[in-house]
């Protein structure tokens, strides 16, 4: 047998994406007037999305770093509780829809019809494929409880696609769905998850502002629990419990008499974005599929199911809300595109040598495994600093004749204003 071959250097690829020169999108100026949301006017304007229609958008390739990003933190902790990643489709057959009574009566269901007229439904979410998919396969209490998600684009009909990457018509969604033989088991799964989603916040920077919500959950449950994250770009209105911060969806109730959880009476109200959406379904969906199982006496029972929704371009875009300023997006450190902005300052009388230090520094920083969008083209300082700022990664090195008479390169946190001096050598250890 043939010895297989050395796997290919990883990043060499990626390494000629990181020149900003390279990098085939630039930020503008020119965003449609109609673009009235913080996050995509920031988006747009640094060179994250590009818009294609109302609701619809391109990940560029800032903005798919950034999505990767988000995307791996929520894989790490959906696996932490034991959730096994699929992928479903997005082209699903009426029959399905039709068996849970959603097909006539989703508003913002997506209907394609093919040449031989044949129906379907271009998913919004996955009940209608995941339950049939679990009953080829679950045959004995033995094979409970388990948990399946995936991250897919969800498409639904939005009136109101006003809201930039918040309200998509088009979106990606990590969706996971749980499987249990009793309703004790699915509480404590329920619990996990939740725990789950406030890692997820405190790893991308919205646990403060994030908070744990009641809200309507249709006809199958009482309640569901939303995500909420308080910003002035928020669609929903929550009461936030000042006792035990648990919070209530204006859309539930009118007057609010007490915290179903504390009992307190005294609220805060606060718009907010809706970035996670949590459900037990009980037998909602398992029962039109006919999804039992025997359990250890030999009786039939339906399984019961909860789902977990989570909004990846929904959560960007809050991201984009709740950190930015007047120059730009301040993305936290965990979901920025890349850890550090190099920017190669030239001036025309300059004898030094600006072009091979900075390569060099490039490379002693991609070695490191450092991430670094590199500025190595042809602009002035004033337009490098502006699009650095627009861009918003977390650390700015600045190499300039100014810095090297100074010793140095010049480095500066995005969301600090004073900057300092480092010896190039020891510019790697920093990161
Ligand atoms: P909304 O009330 O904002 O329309 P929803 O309650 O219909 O949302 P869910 O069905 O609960 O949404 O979907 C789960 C998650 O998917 C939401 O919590 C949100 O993060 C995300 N999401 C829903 N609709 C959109 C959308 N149109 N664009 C982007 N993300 C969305
Ligand atoms: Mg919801």
């Amino acid at each position: 047998m043939k010895p297989c071959k050395a796997p290919p250097r990883r990043g060499r690829a990626f390494k000629k994406l990181m020149r900003q020169s390279k990098l085939f999108t630039k930020t503008t100026k020119n965003i449609s007037k109609d673009e009235v949301s913080i996050n995509a006017q920031l988006l747009i304007r640094a060179g994250f999305v590009d818009k294609l229609m109302a609701g619809v958008y391109t990940f560029l390739p800032l903005g798919l770093r950034v999505m990767k990003k988000i995307e791996n933190i929520i894989r790490e902790e959906m696996n932490e509780i034991g959730g096994v990643e699929m992928f479903m489709p997005t082209l699903q057959p009426k029959e399905n829809w039709e068996k849970t009574g959603r097909w006539n009566t989703m508003d913002d269901l997506y209907k394609v019809k093919d040449s031989s007229g044949k129906e379907m439904a271009l998913g919004p979410t996955h009940e209608e494929v995941i339950v049939p998919l679990a009953k080829k396969f679950v045959q004995s209490y033995k094979d409970l409880p388990f948990a399946a998600y995936q991250f897919q684009n969800k498409f639904r009909m939005e009136l109101r696609a006003k809201s930039g990457i918040l309200r998509g018509r088009e979106f990606l969604m990590k969706d996971l769905y749980s499987f249990h033989l009793n309703e004790k088991d699915l509480d404590e799964y329920y619990k996990k998850a939740t725990n789950a989603y406030f890692k997820i916040f405190e790893r991308v920077g919205l646990k403060e502002k994030t908070y744990l919500t009641f809200a309507s959950g249709g006809s199958f449950s009482k309640y569901s629990h939303e995500f909420q994250t308080t910003t002035e770009a928020g669609e929903d209105i929550i009461y936030i419990c000042q006792k035990c911060k648990l919070a209530i969806n204006k859309e539930i109730k009118a007057e609010v008499p007490e915290c179903p959880e504390c009992k307190g009476t005294d609220f805060k109200e606060e718009k907010a974005i809706e970035v996670g959406n949590i459900f037990k379904l009980m037998t909602r969906y398992s029962s039109p599929f006919d999804l039992t199982v025997k359990d250890d006496k030999g009786e039939n029972i339906t399984i019961i199911m909860g789902c977990y929704g989570l909004g990846l371009s929904r959560l960007m875009g809050t991201i984009v809300e709740v950190w930015h300023d007047e120059k730009g997006i301040v993305w936290p450190e965990s979901v920025a595109p890349f850890a550090v902005h190099l920017l190669k300052i030239k001036s025309q009388k300059s004898n030094l040598k600006i072009d091979e230090i900075s390569d060099e520094i490039y490379s002693t920083l991609i070695k490191k495994g450092v991430e670094v969008l590199f500025d190595d083209r042809e602009a002035s300082a004033g337009e490098k600093f502006a699009d650095s700022d627009l861009i918003g990664i977390p650390y700015r090195v600045i190499i300039s004749e100014k810095s090297l008479e100074k010793g140095g390169v010049e480095i500066k946190k995005r969301n600090e204003t004073e900057s300092q001096i480092v010896k190039i050598e020891d510019l790697a250890k920093m990161f």
